[in-house]
């Protein structure tokens, strides 16, 4: 495995791979990994000859309230890591490689990048949509791969690269668990004990959403006041959104059926968490 701090390189070590004849996998990351991350890499190890792990914590997806400094970085325990899940190169670029003092060009994806998270997050999905941009110009994948975690990230991404034209696969992988539910983050490594006993109740709270559409919930606006009660009732936990939306276009769903996406944005104390579920509706 080979460390390439500048894109120069990258493309370079890219390009003889190509050479070989192999075919091109990009994992993008903020480091810290888990075993989140690595289900990411160990996929693009299966179905790609040469995988990339970009380790980037990528300043522009940042809001000026948020974590960007005291983001977990730990790129000698990330390169172990990386080696142990196949990964052939590791791409970690600072800050000023990627954006030059005179940056001006943005990939901003509309209407969807400001639903969810955008509403709390503004620029956001503007952040992402333009480092993952730059990073699919530098590495030029056929393949990039996501977790569902963040699945309106990959609803982005899935509309910018169709809509620029990059010719390439986006992949999104289930998400990994802890085993009492609680979806792995790098920002669990925030929590104090009795906020980690807290967080379960994310995972709880999809549980309670297919619970009640099984037993015949067809309301999207009183499921969603439902999850919402039952975020609340925990007392670490503030609610930053509960939402019932279509899949495709986020908006809120009224009438269930089809496949429903239940997403939760939750402060467990200071710490901002995620998750969601992709819910078929019987019937
Ligand atoms: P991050 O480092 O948080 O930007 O995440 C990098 C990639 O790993 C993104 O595509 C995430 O969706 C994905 N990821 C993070 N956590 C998980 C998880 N628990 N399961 C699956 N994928 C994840």
């Amino acid at each position: 495995m080979v460390l390439a701090a500048t894109i120069r390189s990258a493309r370079e070590l890219v390009a003889q791979a190509r050479s070989r004849g192999l075919s091109v996998g990009l994992v993008p990351t903020m480091g810290c990994l888990h075993e989140g991350h690595l289900a990411l890499v160990r996929r693009a190890r299966a179905e790609c000859g040469f995988v990339v792990v970009s380790i980037f914590v990528n300043p522009l997806q940042f809001g000026p309230r948020e974590d960007l400094a005291a983001y977990p970085r730990d790129l000698r325990r990330d390169l172990g890591l990386c080696e142990g899940a196949g990964a052939d190169l590791v791409f970690s670029p600072e800050p000023a490689e990627m954006y030059s003092p005179g940056f001006r060009t943005h990939v901003e994806v509309e209407g969807l990048g400001r639903l969810l998270c955008g509403v709390t997050r503004p620029g956001h999905f503007r952040g992402v949509a333009t480092v993952v941009a730059k990073l699919f110009n530098i590495v030029q994948p056929d393949r990039a791969y996501f977790g569902q975690k963040d699945y309106q990230q990959t609803l982005v991404l899935r509309r910018m690269a169709a809509d620029l034209s990059f010719g390439l696969e986006i992949v999104v992988v289930p998400t990994v668990r802890h085993e009492d539910g609680l979806a792995m983050s790098s920002r669990n490594a925030y929590l104090g004990a009795d906020e980690r006993a807290a967080a379960t109740v994310l995972f709880e709270t999809l549980q309670l959403a297919r619970e009640l559409i099984a037993s015949g919930e067809r309301d999207g606006r009183r499921l969603r006041a439902r999850l919402q009660e039952n975020v609340e009732a925990q007392a670490l936990a503030r609610v930053d959104y509960v939402a019932v939306a279509d899949p495709e276009t986020l908006e809120p769903a009224a009438a269930l059926s089809g496949t429903v996406l239940v997403a939760l944005a939750v402060f467990i104390g200071r710490t901002r968490l995620i998750d969601n579920a992709l819910i078929s509706v019987p019937g």
